[in-house]
């Protein structure tokens, strides 16, 4: 059921017509003296996958977090499906309506069950009848391959069962796009693959990814494009095969000779 819903929610999102998912226009952050983002220009197509790369503080976690206003840029645009992001609360919610994000540290309630994790925020932000939210979830956790886990608590579950919970619990908010951030950086080798799994199932649905991993298979399997950041700023971004095969700074090169 899980697959169903997703799938026709998906096609909805996609259509021939709809505006770039995410544009970032010129965007520029500092935290204080730092300067995090530099002038970043980025577009994301409906139904596109776009990995981000790059060393550790240049910037990536920043960048998608800036999406959703979980950072605050300073200079330029960000517009997501058509909506500005702006000062107003109502435009904020209405990004955040279509955002889902899954974090390194899976960030799940620890006094709730699974399945009272991914409803509490259709019952009460969404006001989605009870019954309803609980079968959704429920589809969703299927989908996640987890189905058995929904009446424990996440102490009792894996990593790798934990951030599915996760994924499951972002996708019952119905999201058009969905960022990920390390997702798998926090996991044992063995349950990085299970995870890995689910997401690029969800890639071949259609939805609209972002995604900061160092996972290079997951980028060839899946990315549209990749964006390789160092120091605030995108400094190259292509296809996975040119990026990691023809990388054209010295930047890309020596990142790409430590990281594969
Ligand atoms: P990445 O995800 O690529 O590792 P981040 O976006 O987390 O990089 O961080 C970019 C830079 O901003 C780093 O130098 C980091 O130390 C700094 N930074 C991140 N978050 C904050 C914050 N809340 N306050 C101050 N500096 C921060
Ligand atoms: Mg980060």
């Amino acid at each position: 059921m899980g697959e169903s819903v997703l799938t026709a929610h998906v096609a909805s999102a996609v259509k021939a017509d709809a505006p770039p998912a995410i544009v970032l226009d010129g965007v520029n952050k500092w935290f204080g003296a730092l300067h995090v983002l530099r002038d970043i220009n980025l577009q994301v197509a409906a139904g596109e996958r776009v990995v981000v790369c790059g060393p550790s503080g240049s910037g990536k976690s920043t960048m998608i977090r800036c999406i959703n206003r979980l950072e605050q840029h300073q200079e330029g645009r960000i517009v997501v499906d058509g909506i500005e992001l702006t000062d107003d609360l109502r435009s904020l919610d209405a990004i955040r309506r279509e955002v889902g994000m899954v974090f390194q540290s899976f960030n799940l309630f620890p006094h709730l069950t699974v399945l009272d994790n991914c409803t509490l925020a259709p019952i009460w932000v969404r006001r989605m009848p009870k019954k309803e939210a609980e079968e959704r979830a429920r589809g969703f956790l299927n989908l996640m391959r987890i189905p058995e886990q929904a009446e424990k608590y996440p102490g009792q579950l894996s990593g790798g069962q934990q951030q599915r919970v996760a994924i499951a619990r972002a996708l019952c908010m119905q999201p058009k796009i969905m960022l990920f951030d390390e997702p798998t950086s926090a996991l044992d080798p063995e349950m990085i693959k299970e995870v890995l799994d689910t997401m690029v199932m969800l890639a071949e649905m259609g939805m609209t990814m972002v995604c900061v991993t160092h996972e290079m298979g997951f980028a060839r399997q899946v990315a549209d494009r990749v964006v390789f950041m160092d120091r605030g700023e995108i400094v190259e971004s292509g296809e996975p095969e040119a990026i990691f095969n023809n990388p054209q700074t010295d930047r890309l090169k020596l990142f790409l000779s430590q990281i594969l």
